[in-house]
């Protein structure tokens, strides 16, 4: 939290926070700028800030103007953060299985279910929460869920221990169970039923940041396995002087420059008001891979001492991981790009 405190200090947080709720409106540009350099020195810490973007985004494209002002004014105010709730133990790349149910009566909703994953789940002042609203298993995921924000302090909410993964751990995880959360309508975003379509709209505009993340961390391991190559000597040499070894720098330069570059495109295309959800996927599948396979280079250059805890680059590797994973599996990134790709191909035939 000494660390969240100081980026908030500096503006390094809520960047996209509008400006009529007290933030700075910057774009998505902006944010992959200043995600790539906090990812360069710590991607827990950077994942703790994202996921406050994470959680922010459903409200910024669906809330209205007094849910704007509440939850996301008073972030202005002071270093709060917040959470994004869908994933479930048993539904993570399946959103449609989410078992969380939100059962209207009179004016408000009651919400039961489980939450998994939570980053930020633990200290979050509030959490964007999915949960299903129609009682008819036959009702499309386009119409079945309904996107709430619920107050952290609300009786009922109850985040687990936080959990132990084997990187980005200055992050909080967290499980969360919702025993009869009563929630006023007045909280609902946007209208019952769409849920879904912002849980999954808020990816346009948090992807191309997770992906600067990933090349904040490539970049570094870069920077790390440079430096040690240029100091380490074998057979009388500095090993940068072997060319296999100056060949895995390449090979890691090659792959930061190009996720930088479809990070970048992807955000453009946003701040641009196009359509990115191709661009912001293979942005982050790509940032992702690229991000664990300098991971693994760095440590491969730095030998017997890669592999040990007093080095830099062993965090990295375990840091790298998570980028395959979260905010969409490297899998299911790949089903959007070829299902973008192939709709596209099939509206010029
Ligand atoms: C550290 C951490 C932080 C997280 N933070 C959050 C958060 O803040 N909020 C939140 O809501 N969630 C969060 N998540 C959850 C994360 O988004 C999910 O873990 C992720 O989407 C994968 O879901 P799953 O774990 O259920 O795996 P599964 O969906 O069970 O997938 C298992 C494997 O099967 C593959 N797979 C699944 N379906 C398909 C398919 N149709 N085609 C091809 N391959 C498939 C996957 O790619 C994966 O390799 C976080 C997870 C972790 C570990």
């Amino acid at each position: 939290m000494e660390v969240i405190k100081k980026a908030w200090n500096l503006g390094l947080i809520n960047t996209h926070i509008p400006q009529d709720c007290g933030g700075l409106g910057l774009g998505i540009f902006d944010a992959c700028l200043v995600t790539e350099e906090l990812a360069y020195g710590c991607t827990g810490v950077q994942t703790a800030i994202e996921a406050n973007s994470l959680g922010q985004m459903p409200v910024i494209i669906a809330g209205n103007k007094e849910q704007q002002k509440k939850y996301l004014g008073r972030m202005m105010e002071e270093p709060l953060l917040c959470a994004y709730g869908v994933t479930e133990p048993g539904a993570g790349s399946d959103v449609a299985g989410i078992k969380t149910k939100a059962v209207k009566k009179g004016n408000e909703y009651i919400i039961n279910g489980q939450k998994m994953w939570i980053t930020n789940g633990g200290v979050a002042n509030w959490y964007f929460v999915l949960a299903r609203t129609s009682t008819d298993p036959k009702t499309p995921a386009g119409k079945a869920f309904t996107g709430f924000i619920v107050d952290a302090n609300t009786p009922g909410v109850n985040p687990g221990r936080k959990e132990m993964n084997m990187g980005q751990r200055a992050s909080d995880t967290r499980g969360i169970t919702f025993e009869d959360v009563v929630v006023p309508a007045e909280n609902v975003l946007g209208e019952e039923g769409i849920g879904f379509k912002i849980a999954m709209g808020a990816f346009d505009k948090t992807r191309p940041p997770v992906a600067a993340g990933a090349v904040g961390l490539a970049q570094r391991a870069l920077d790390e396995a440079t430096k040690y190559s240029m100091e380490r000597k074998t057979m009388g040499k500095f090993i940068c002087e072997h060319q296999a070894v100056s060949f895995i720098l390449a090979d890691m330069a090659m792959g930061v420059e190009i996720a930088r570059l479809a990070t970048q495109r992807s955000a453009w295309e946003i701040d641009q008001g196009r359509r990115n959800t191709y661009y912001a996927s293979i942005a982050k599948a790509f940032a992702g891979d690229v991000a664990n396979k300098c991971a693994t280079d760095a440590v491969q250059v730095f030998g017997g001492n890669g592999f040990n805890s007093e080095y830099p680059v062993e965090k990295l590797m375990r840091d790298a991981k998570i980028y395959q994973i979260y905010e969409g599996t490297a899998q299911i990134q790949r089903l959007i790009i070829a299902r973008e790709l192939l709709a596209k191909a099939k509206q010029s035939m």
